[in-house]
C-alpha cells in the first residue's frame, strides 16, 4: 500500500476541514498539511448554510447576551466553558473572513448587516443574502490556495483511522477515480467530517452526509457524545426537505396553519416564529398531530407565508428561496404560500471532544459538526454552526500544528492495514449476497423518520433499535452490484451506509435511554426535564456487542438551569 506523508492530515474540507487548514499552515509555514476530501472541497455541506453566522458585532448586544441565548437554547446541556470561549473567537473570524473577501451583506453605512434568528434575542446574524455557507466556503477555499504548504485530495474517501498503542497515527483512504486504498501517516489528525443526517429520510442535508467520520472515530475507540440530540428544522420543503432557512422567519415570515393562523402565539408568545428551532418544530408538528395542518398530496404541512415581505425584500434578502420555491415547489412565494413541515437537519451529537477539539485518543482532533464539545447542547441555536466551524476549525489548526512541532512521525504497523483492505474490498465490494445496499439504506431512513422522530417514545425507539439491528445483520449478506473499482459510487454508498448503520444505532440507544424531555429530545413518557438525573452528557462507547453508554458531568460556569420559555 502506498504511502503518504504529511505533518497534519485533516479529514473534510467544508468550513471547519478549510479553516483548521488555514490556521495550521499560517501557524506555521514548514509544517505540510494534507487536506482530504471525499467530494471536491466546494461541494461539501457547507455550502448550502444559507441563513447567516451569529457573532456580537453592535452595541445593544453583548458577549455576555450571545452566551446566554446559546445556553438557554441547549435548554442547558451546553458546556458553558466552551460557550464562552466560543462567543468571544467569532467576532474575529467574521472580520477576518471579511478581510479574506467575503461578501457580507451590508446596511446603508457600510457595515455588515445582522438579522434576527431563532432563540436569539439580539439580530446577530451576519449574512451574505441567503447564499452565507456558499461565500464563506469560496472565501476560505480562495484562501487555502495561497498556502504551499496545504495539498488537497479531492474525491478521496477515508475508510479507517489508525489508531496504534492508543495514539492516532493516519488513516487509510481511497482514490475514488481509481479505487485503490492508500495510507496517510501523520503527527496530528483532524476529523472534519460533517454531520450524518441522512441516517433520515426527511431531511435537510446532501446525500454526502453520512457521518463517515463520526463512525470511524467511534470503531476506533473515540466515544461518542449526546447521540441522541438531533435537531428537527421547522421548515423543510414539501416534498424534497429541501431547507427554507430560518432567515425567511428571521426577515419577518409567518407560519400558519390551515385556519389562517399564526399559532405560535400559543406556544411562544414573546419569541413566536423567532423561538428556537426545538420549540417550533414541535408547534408545527402539534399542529399537524391535531389537525390544523393543510392537506396536500404528500401528507399534510404548515405553510410560511412571505407574500406581506415583498417582492423587493425577499429578492434582496432571500433570492435563493425564491428560486428553490419556484424550480423545487413550482410556487413564486411572492404571491403564495409555500408548503413546509419539519426535517431532520443537524447533530448536536458527535466526535466527544473537549475545548481545545482534543477528541480522548491521542493527536486526534475534531471540528465542527462531527465533533461534540458540547457548544450546542440538547438544543443548536440557527447561525451557531457555521460559527463554530469558524472558531473550532481554527482552534484545531492550531492545536494540531503545536503537537505537530514536536513529535516525528509515526510508524504505521501492517497488521490494520492488511485487516482494511480485506474489510472493505473482500467484506464489502466482492461480497456474494442477496440483499441490496439501497434497499437497506431506504429502510434505515423510514425506521428512523418513523422511530426517532420529533416526538419521542421508549416502545417505538426500542422497535426502531431492534429494526436497525437486524438492518445491520441483513448488511452482511449485501453485495455491490458493480465489482469494478474505476470511480464506483455503488461501492462508496456501501461503505458510507456500513458507517450510517452504526450511528443509527446510537442514535436510537442513547435516546432510548435518555428517560426526559430536554431541548430536541422529547419523550411523550417521560415529558419533562429532569436535571436531577439527567443533567449529563451521553457518551456511547464501540463494543463487539454494540454500543456502551456511560454518563458525564455538564460544566456549568455561572448559569444554573432555570424553566426555558420563550
Ligand atoms: C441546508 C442547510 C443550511 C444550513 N444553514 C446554516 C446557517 O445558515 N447557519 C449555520 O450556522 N449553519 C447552517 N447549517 C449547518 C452548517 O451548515 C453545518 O453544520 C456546517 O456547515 C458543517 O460544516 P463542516 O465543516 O463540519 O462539514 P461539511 O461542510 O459537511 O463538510 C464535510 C467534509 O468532510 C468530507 N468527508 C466526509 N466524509 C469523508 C470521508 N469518508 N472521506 C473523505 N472526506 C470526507 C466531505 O467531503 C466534506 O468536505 C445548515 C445546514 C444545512 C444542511
Amino acid at each position: 500500500m502506498e504511502v503518504i506523508s504529511h505533518d497534519i492530515v485533516i479529514v473534510g474540507a467544508g468550513i471547519a476541514g478549510l479553516r483548521a487548514a488555514i490556521a495550521a499552515a499560517e501557524y506555521d509555514p514548514k509544517l505540510s498539511i494534507g487536506v482530504i476530501s471525499k467530494v471536491y472541497p466546494t461541494r461539501s455541506h457547507s455550502v448550502c448554510a444559507q441563513g447567516g453566522t451569529a457573532a456580537v458585532l453592535r452595541e445593544g448586544d453583548s458577549l455576555e447576551l450571545h452566551a446566554w441565548d446559546t445556553v438557554k437554547g441547549s435548554d442547558f446541556l451546553a458546556d458553558q466553558d466552551v460557550v464562552e470561549l466560543f462567543v468571544n473567537r467569532i467576532p474575529i473570524e467574521i472580520v477576518k473572513l471579511d478581510h479574506w473577501g467575503c461578501p457580507w451583506s451590508r446596511d446603508e453605512d457600510g457595515k455588515i448587516s445582522q438579522r434576527p434568528f431563532g432563540g436569539h434575542s439580539f439580530p446577530r446574524a451576519c449574512f451574505a443574502a441567503d447564499y452565507t455557507g456558499l461565500h464563506e466556503m469560496h472565501t476560505l477555499y480562495g484562501r487555502s490556495l495561497l498556502y504551499d504548504n496545504i495539498n488537497f485530495y479531492y474525491e478521496w474517501f477515508v475508510t479507517s483511522l489508525i489508531v496504534d498503542d492508543g495514539i492516532a497515527k493516519g488513516v487509510t483512504a481511497i482514490e475514488i477515480k481509481t479505487g485503490k486504498m492508500s495510507v496517510f501517516k501523520a503527527k496530528s489528525i483532524i476529523m472534519a467530517t460533517g454531520g450524518y443526517m441522512r441516517i433520515y429520510n426527511f431531511t435537510t442535508y446532501s446525500h454526502s452526509a453520512t457521518g463517515d467520520g463520526v463512525a470511524i472515530a467511534y470503531r476506533a475507540g473515540t466515544p461518542l457524545k449526546d447521540m441522541e440530540m438531533v435537531q428537527f428544522h421547522p421548515t423543510g420543503l414539501v416534498p424534497s426537505g429541501i431547507l427554507i432557512t430560518e432567515g425567511a422567519r428571521g426577515e419577518g415570515g409567518y407560519l400558519i396553519n390551515a385556519n389562517g393562523e399564526r399559532f405560535m402565539r400559543h406556544y411562544a408568545p414573546k419569541y413566536m416564529e423567532t423561538a428556537p428551532r426545538d420549540v417550533v418544530s414541535r408547534a408545527e408538528y402539534t399542529e399537524i398531530l391535531e389537525g390544523r395542518g393543510f392537506k396536500g398530496p404528500f401528507g399534510p404541512y404548515i405553510a410560511l407565508d412571505l407574500r406581506h415581505l415583498g417582492e423587493g425584500k425577499i429578492n434582496e434578502r432571500l433570492p435563493l428561496i425564491r428560486d428553490v420555491c419556484i424550480k423545487l415547489a413550482g410556487i413564486d412565494p411572492v404571491d403564495e404560500l409555500i408548503p413546509i413541515r419539519p426535517a431532520a437537519h443537524y447533530s448536536m451529537g458527535g466526535i466527544h471532544a473537549n475545548i481545545k477539539t482534543e477528541t480522548p485518543i491521542p493527536r486526534l482532533y475534531a471540528a465542527g459538526e462531527c465533533s461534540c464539545l458540547s457548544l450546542h447542547g440538547a438544543n443548536r441555536l440557527g447561525t451557531n454552526s457555521t460559527a463554530e466551524c469558524l472558531v473550532f476549525g481554527a482552534i484545531a489548526g492550531v492545536e494540531a500544528a503545536k503537537h505537530a512541532q514536536s513529535s516525528s512521525l509515526p510508524d504505521i504497523p501492517q497488521n490494520p492495514l492488511l485487516m482494511e483492505e480485506k474489510r472493505v474490498y473482500d467484506c464489502i465490494l466482492k461480497h456474494e449476497g442477496s440483499e441490496r445496499i439501497p434497499e437497506i439504506r431506504n429502510e434505515m431512513r423510514y425506521i428512523m423518520d418513523d422511530c426517532a422522530w420529533i416526538f419521542r417514545h421508549g416502545d417505538k425507539l426500542l422497535e426502531g433499535l431492534k429494526k436497525i439491528r437486524n438492518l445491520k445483520e441483513r448488511f452482511r449478506n449485501a453485495r455491490v452490484e458493480d465489482r469494478g473499482r474505476v470511480f464506483n459510487t455503488g461501492f462508496i454508498a456501501a461503505l458510507e451506509l456500513d458507517f450510517m448503520l452504526d450511528l443509527a444505532e446510537v442514535t436510537l440507544l442513547s435516546a432510548l435511554n435518555r428517560k426526559e424531555s430536554r431541548g430536541a429530545h422529547s419523550r411523550i413518557d417521560y415529558p419533562n426535564r429532569d436535571d436531577e438525573n439527567w443533567l449529563v452528557h451521553t457518551l456511547a462507547y464501540h463494543t463487539v456487542d454494540g454500543p456502551r453508554l456511560e454518563y458525564i458531568p455538564v460544566t456549568i460556569t455561572k448559569w444554573t438551569p432555570q424553566v426555558r420559555a420563550y
